[in-house]
């Protein structure tokens, strides 16, 4: 699970965060040791003198609306890694929500002043990402209203967690910040209590459980680091005064969500998890920014498991006999399947060589992706493996990437693998044969190469602060998906048939998240149709798909962002392959796909589109 989120303003761009963390676990962002802004880079020429003056202004403007939405929100701020502010506590009561919407009206009043045609591509993005960033803003406020049924919105954790756990400043000076954030503590949780109305239960219990996990992050060990401190030692005592509220604060909080609890246990009115067809197609909207309705999404999506189970049982079929030569083919098709992936699943690295293996691989994609001259990569911009920082572990094994935030773009791109250290034999063995020979090897092209790290290094050289923190999701994860297909058409694994179909389970938890996400919140699938969906037509392990279906009760859109980044990458290029013949070059589609930042896709596919 990744750190708790904080208050409602902060939500929209950690929802965004949270999409890159399913695979970026946030919460690593570097020390900011340089606070310049790089500048919107890679306009293009404007010869008209009335546009490109327009253009300029823009520039200029949208970069200071930028700034000014970072300084309303501190807790923001400090995950994108600045820390001027980090002792000021947003208070989400009424007069803040009312504050955000005036806001939010009059800087949308701005943006609908300037006509996006008159500004050239990399400003034609800002100014579609600003829009929609403000447009869902007031949606949130206004109509999702998930600031009064969803208590898992408040949690003070989130950004106390970072200070404490980055070097950013002195130790000393960052016990101050914490302290002075604790001092805000009583005034937050009350504009909590005041907000939440008629909540779920599935969001209740998650507000408790995380709340708890508050309690931890305020308990003894903090206790003792202030105590071991170079703090005076009035501030020592003051400190601990505040924590010690802050801890009563959190106590009658979780108390006050128990009993709230224990209400909706009996109550058939409670408020579903499930959001319906109208608030889903609006989020959706809001969210993912496709080209695609979410309905037309989980068509595609459910066209698109069909079509891997056809793949799969092609491969399947032929490879029976080399793996059972005694056996009867089963007659389902997907027992067959799911026979031969258990089967291979058995093939795979020792436990003590998990990190050093994908080490070793990181320098053949390189190899390969230069070989077959897929796109530019950056010698200059090394990708650093590393074992996870303990901070950062928490929630078991895997691997992530950990990018410079927009305040220090220089700083290092690292490859966090966790060591399989704290599995006990069988939880590593059940880990490994999920990321047996073949998916460690596509896991490592998603995370890195030309996955995450190829497309944040060419993300980077374009991006601004504004695509930078506005960031698409479904754009970042869908690449990395499609990275995947790619590498393995272009003959990553030889063709190997054992490939394709690892890649086809692989590839179908991605397909099956954004149906099920669908159909549980908008068809009224219930919970023994998906781990059915899960367990009999995506292969999955049973903790793997109990977890899921939690994730689907708390979450909603957010598990569909890979599949139609993903989708719609293809789509595109499929189509364009058909309209230009053999003028297609790969390398110039994914070089020129990759340079508009971090855009929606639906975005960059309008300024690549060939105009007649
Ligand atoms: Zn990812």
């Amino acid at each position: 699970m990744r750190s708790p989120l904080p208050g409602p303003t902060a939500q929209a761009f950690l929802l965004a965060i949270a999409m890159l963390a399913a695979c970026t676990p946030d919460g690593n962002t570097p020390p900011a040791t340089d606070t310049t802004i790089a500048p919107v880079t890679g306009q293009e020429a404007v010869a008209d003198p009335v546009h490109s003056a327009v253009a300029a202004a823009f520039a200029i403007d949208s970069e200071a609306l930028m700034q000014r939405m970072l300084a309303r929100d501190p807790a923001w701020s400090i995950y994108a890694g600045r820390y001027d502010d980090a002792d000021r506590v947003t208070i989400p009561d009424a007069a803040r929500r009312a504050d955000d919407l005036a806001f939010a009206e009059t800087e949308l009043a701005w943006l609908a002043r300037v006509d996006p045609q008159t500004l050239p591509p990399e400003l034609r993005i800002d100014h579609n990402l600003l829009t929609n960033r403000l447009e869902r803003m007031r949606w949130y406020l206004t109509e999702f209203r998930d600031w009064q049924w969803d208590p898992s919105n408040y949690n003070v954790a989130g950004p106390i967690g970072l200070i404490l756990n980055t070097p950013y400043a002195p130790e000393a000076d960052r016990l101050r910040t914490v302290m002075a954030r604790l001092e805000q503590v009583p005034a937050y949780y009350q504009a909590a209590r005041t907000n939440i109305s008629n909540p779920t239960r599935e969001h209740t219990e998650l507000a408790m459980v995380q709340n708890r996990g508050t309690l931890n992050l305020l308990g003894d060990s903090l206790r003792e680091r202030v105590a071991a401190s170079s703090l005076e030692t009035a501030e020592k005592d003051r400190f601990e005064q505040l924590r010690q509220r802050a801890v009563e604060t959190v106590d009658g909080f979780i108390a006050e969500l128990q009993a709230i609890n224990d209400g909706l246990a009996t109550d058939d009115n409670a408020r579903p998890f499930r959001i319906g067809a109208d608030l889903y197609e609006a989020k959706f909207a809001y969210d993912i920014q496709s080209g695609f309705t979410a309905r037309e999404l989980y068509e595609r999506a459910v066209a698109e498991k069909n079509r891997l189970h056809d793949d799969m049982d092609l491969i399947a079929v032929q490879l029976w006999d080399e793996y059972f030569p005694d056996q009867d083919m089963p007659e389902d098709r997907l027992d067959r399947i799911g026979q031969l992936i258990d089967h291979l699943s058995d093939q795979h690295i020792a436990r003590e060589d998990f990190i050093s293996e994908i080490e070793r691989q990181i320098p053949l994609l390189t190899a390969f992706v230069a070989e077959h001259d897929l796109l530019d990569q950056d010698p200059t911009r090394p990708l650093v493996v590393r074992e996870t920082p303990e901070y950062m572990r928490g929630g078991g094994a895997g691997a992530s990437v950990s990018a410079p935030g927009p305040f220090n773009p220089t700083a290092d791109t690292y490859y966090n693998v966790t060591p399989l250290d704290d599995y006990t034999d069988e939880q590593a063995a059940s880990y490994l044969r999920e990321y047996n020979q073949w998916v460690l090897q596509i896991l490592n092209i998603h995370e890195a190469i030309p996955g995450h790290y190829t497309q944040l290094v060419h993300g980077n050289k374009s991006s601004g602060l504004i695509k930078s923190l506005l960031r698409n999701g479904a754009m970042i994860e869908g690449w990395a998906v499609y990275s995947e297909r790619m590498m393995l058409e272009e003959g990553w694994g030889e063709q190997a048939p054992e490939m394709w179909l690892m890649y086809g389970k692989w590839n179908l938890r991605v397909v099956t998240n954004a149906i099920m996400d669908y159909a549980v919140h908008v068809l009224n699938m219930n919970e023994q149709e998906a781990m059915d969906m899960m367990l009999r037509e995506a292969f999955q392990e049973q903790t793997e798909a109990e977890n899921k279906w939690r994730r689907i009760t708390l979450s909603q859109v957010q598990l569909t962002s890979y599949f139609t980044g993903y989708a719609e990458i293809y789509d595109f290029r499929e189509r364009l392959k058909a309209d230009m013949g053999d003028d297609f070059d790969l390398k110039a589609f994914h070089n020129r796909f990759l340079g508009y930042g971090n855009a929606p896709v639906p975005a960059i596919i309008d300024m690549m589109q060939p105009r007649n």
